[in-house]
């Protein structure tokens, strides 16, 4: 077979490696992985070995961008839900008409596993065509066995089928299901007894999520399951300080967790703990954007206290509906105020290490995966100063091209 072999030439490579940061040259993919990355042209013993070359000269390469927190997997939508909250009708009154979480719950266990497929590819579909590579996707709109694991298998199927990589998350512990309605302890119970075990044994997510919040799972709820999670050998991750300061920051560091979501009130004690454990802050700031909350995370103070931030879409059915990343410059930018390089290493370097794979993607780097994106732009700033509009050229995973021009290349797996 032969080995696919593909040069790019560019002006403007944004690496997202500390070392070297923005340089004016090639990089040689062969095999899927980038074999080497230097200044100017490439040199002649790569050029006798490419199959391809791509001339982005004027145009701006990044690696693939990394999407650290999604709800890949669910039915239905919510728009119906849109002008009640423009009215001023509280979350409440809209759970108590059946709306809400409930709503996306009950469409996700009444849809078959190919209909989540079916609408898991059409997001999977924006998000490549957005300039996302590689993406974390949680479960926790099942919440019963059958449902959760149809989920988790929907995910892993798609993984297989799509250009864009998947890695799963078990999140159980998003809500209390109504069939344990005021008895939380009992889902627990259920989650540890037998999900948890039952996801674990037959590998259907590496990281298990719990949303740590008031009304939903207290810290020391939080802490039971991450317990029982670990000891079955998940990763960590939990949703934390969204609304309520719980010091779910403080509990992320001491159970080593991969990451913490969310973070807009996170405590000093909580800020200085993830920095001193390198637990990456994973910030979704175009959920603030979509629940007018009039405020983002402090990404600036985190940032400045040596926590590694990274940003995600959250891309979910209640709180922020959209796949692209992309768009989430905007608010990063004009909300959080982070500079363009502190948002493009938060959308891939620090994603990569949000999701544990900071060793295989998120950098442009010899021996990592050969994904990369090609911005119609002549430069990082020029993508967010230019706000509001896909900047996407080419999508390169695995060193093959699956977008071109901005248009997905139907049927490539990489
Ligand atoms: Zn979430």
């Amino acid at each position: 077979m032969r080995m696919d072999n593909l040069i790019v030439r560019s002006d403007c490579i944004v690496t997202c490696n500390y070392n070297s940061d923005i340089i004016d040259g090639y990089i040689f993919i062969s095999d899927g992985k980038i074999k080497a990355i230097g200044k100017g042209d490439a040199p002649a013993e790569y050029c006798d070995e490419a199959t391809d070359y791509i001339d982005a000269r004027g145009e701006t390469i990044t690696p693939g961008l990394i999407d650290s927190h999604t709800h890949l997997i669910h039915g239905g939508s919510r728009e119906n839900e849109l002008s009640l909250k423009l009215k001023g009708v509280p979350y409440l009154e809209i759970l108590k008409m059946g709306g809400g979480i409930l709503s996306t719950v009950a469409s996700t266990r009444k849809a078959s596993k190919e209909e989540l497929k079916d609408k898991g590819k059409k997001s999977l579909d924006q998000m490549l065509i957005h300039g996302t590579t590689t993406i974390e996707a949680k479960t926790g709109y099942g919440l019963d066995l059958e449902t959760e694991v149809k989920c988790l298998e929907a995910a892993a199927e798609l993984n297989q089928e799509h250009a864009v990589d998947i890695v799963n998350t078990y999140l159980g512990a998003h809500a209390v299901p109504e069939e344990y309605k005021g008895n939380a302890e009992g889902y627990m119970a259920f989650m540890m007894d037998e999900v948890m075990p039952y996801v674990a044994e037959n590998k259907l997510a590496e990281f298990m999520d719990v949303f740590c919040e008031k009304g939903v799972f207290s810290p020391e709820q939080s802490r039971v399951l991450m317990e029982a999670a670990k000891k079955l050998g998940y990763k960590l991750k939990i949703h934390a300080d969204e609304i309520v300061p719980l010091k779910g920051a403080e509990l992320a560091s001491e159970m080593k967790a991969i990451s913490a979501d969310h973070l807009l009130a996170i405590s000093e004690e909580g800020i200085d703990a993830m920095s001193k454990e390198k637990v990456t802050a994973v910030l979704l700031p175009g959920t603030s954007f979509y629940l007018m909350l009039g405020k983002y995370a402090d990404a600036r103070k985190m940032i400045d206290r040596g926590v590694r931030v990274a940003i995600a879409t959250d891309y979910n059915p209640g709180s922020c509906p959209t796949e692209n990343l992309q768009g989430m410059m905007t608010y990063a930018c004009f909300g959080m105020r982070l500079l363009p390089e502190e948002i493009i290493r938060a959308m891939t370097i620090h994603a990569a290490y949000a999701i544990d794979r900071a060793e295989e993607i998120g950098s442009i780097e010899v021996g990592k995966r050969g994904d990369l994106v090609i911005f119609k732009a002549p430069n990082l700033d020029y993508i967010i100063y230019h706000f509001g509009i896909n900047h996407v050229d080419k999508v390169i995973k695995h060193g093959k091209v699956v977008v071109e021009n901005g248009n997905l290349i139907e049927g490539v797996k990489s």
